[in-house]
């Protein structure tokens, strides 16, 4: 499987550092290499927080080559096409890409783009790391789980139509395939990050047959992995549990529509879509991206936090084999945080998207 992250809590107070994380190893090896990596900018605050991050990446000193592609909206604009071939091409051949948020039209117009180049792409497995960044306000402390997310099918087919005027018929497909795939994914990834716990999120009490198949292939998968406790949650008791006492859980396993509304609750949890990251991987693609979408209501206005977006571009630098990069990073972006002199009004402060940049930057030439 795809490399995954190991980026977690800091010592309680204290100044972040590389290797306080018994999860992670003590050092990384960088192979330090030049890489040809697909961007996707995006639309709303996406190119705002991809400049911020393609920023800290190269002063990081990542040798990269980005290849640009346009999504959404704006590749209608140039070529009609709001997935277009040239896009799913680059991503077939670098094999990762940074992307950042793409705008779905809401009760009309073109299909999610996201959704399509996760089916088109195959990559099955949505994973979230939900965890306490430095010094970020929250509700909570001590919160370390990861969300793994079925991404290819459930309600988000698009399979809809009209029955009669009035009446709309909406299909929520489960296989026995990829719910097994996604467990075995949630498994694998559970034993090699040292978790203790899968828990399946469901509603098989109601949909018995569709939520029934996801559970019971779970269930099955588990029995291969005795070392890690499976067990499950209805969906609606997991939410009240996860605001109630969410530091009990560790990996949560759940088809697509649940892992999307229990993702932003997670982010709740932890100071909000701002500080979320995600990974979308199949068998040998990595598409990263941040858990919030376009924030239409924020975007051009240089104040939508990039942090989110630059964890799961840490996740990436994971993915390909730079880790010590990425711990670097982690290093600087966690005492500016910590220093807290600058942050992005969605963390209480008043600094905008390229300023924190600039500071993740400035820290890391300290
Ligand atoms: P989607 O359904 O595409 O995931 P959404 O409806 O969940 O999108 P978002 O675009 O994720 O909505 O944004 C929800 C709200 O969260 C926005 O109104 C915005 O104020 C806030 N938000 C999202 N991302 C950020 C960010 N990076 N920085 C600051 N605020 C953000």
């Amino acid at each position: 499987m795809a490399g995954v992250p190991s980026l977690s809590n800091p010592p309680e107070g204290g100044r972040y550092s590389p290797g306080h994380n018994a999860r992670a190893p003590a050092f990384w090896v960088s192979r330090s290499v030049k890489h040809t990596i697909t961007l996707i900018p995006g639309d709303g605050i996406g190119p705002e927080v991809t400049n911020a991050v393609v920023k800290v990446l190269e002063t990081a000193g990542l040798q990269v080559e980005w290849e640009p592609q346009a999504a959404g909206v704006l590749a209608i604009e140039q070529s009609g096409d709001p997935l277009p071939p040239a896009l799913l091409d680059s991503i077939a051949r670098t094999k990762v890409a940074l992307k950042g948020p793409v705008t779905t039209p809401v009760g009309g117009g073109f299909t999610s783009v996201n959704v399509g180049l996760r089916k088109a792409l195959g990559l099955y497995a949505n994973l979230r790391p939900v965890w306490n960044i430095p010094s970020v306000p929250s509700r909570y402390t001590g919160i370390d789980l990861v969300i793994v997310r079925e991404n290819t099918e459930d309600l988000y087919s698009g399979l809809e139509h009209e029955v009669v005027p009035g009446v709309v018929e909406s299909l929520k497909i489960i296989t026995e395939e990829a719910s097994e795939r996604i467990a075995t994914f949630a498994f694998e990834y559970a034993r090699s990050h040292g978790r203790k716990r899968v828990t399946a999120i469901h509603k098989a009490n109601i949909m018995k047959m569709a939520d029934g198949l996801f559970l019971k292939s779970v269930q099955k998968i588990a029995t291969r992995y005795p070392d890690i406790v499976c067990d499950e949650r209805i969906v609606d008791a997991a939410c009240m549990h996860l605001v109630m006492n969410p530091t009990q859980f560790d990996v949560l396993l759940l088809p697509n529509l649940y892992g999307d509304i229990v993702s932003d609750l997670c982010a709740g949890l932890v100071g909000g879509l701002g500080v979320v990251p995600a990974a979308n991987l199949g068998s040998d693609i990595g598409v990263f991206e941040a858990v919030h979408g376009s924030a239409p209501d924020i975007a051009g206005r240089n104040v939508a936090n990039p942090t989110a977006l630059l964890l799961s571009a840490l996740l990436m630098l994971q993915h390909i084999g730079e880790r010590a990069m990425a711990d670097r990073i982690m290093t600087a972006l966690g005492n500016v945080l910590s220093e807290g002199k600058v942050r992005t009004r969605d963390l209480g402060g008043a600094s905008g998207t390229r300023e924190f940049a600039d500071a993740i930057c400035a820290a890391l030439s300290r």
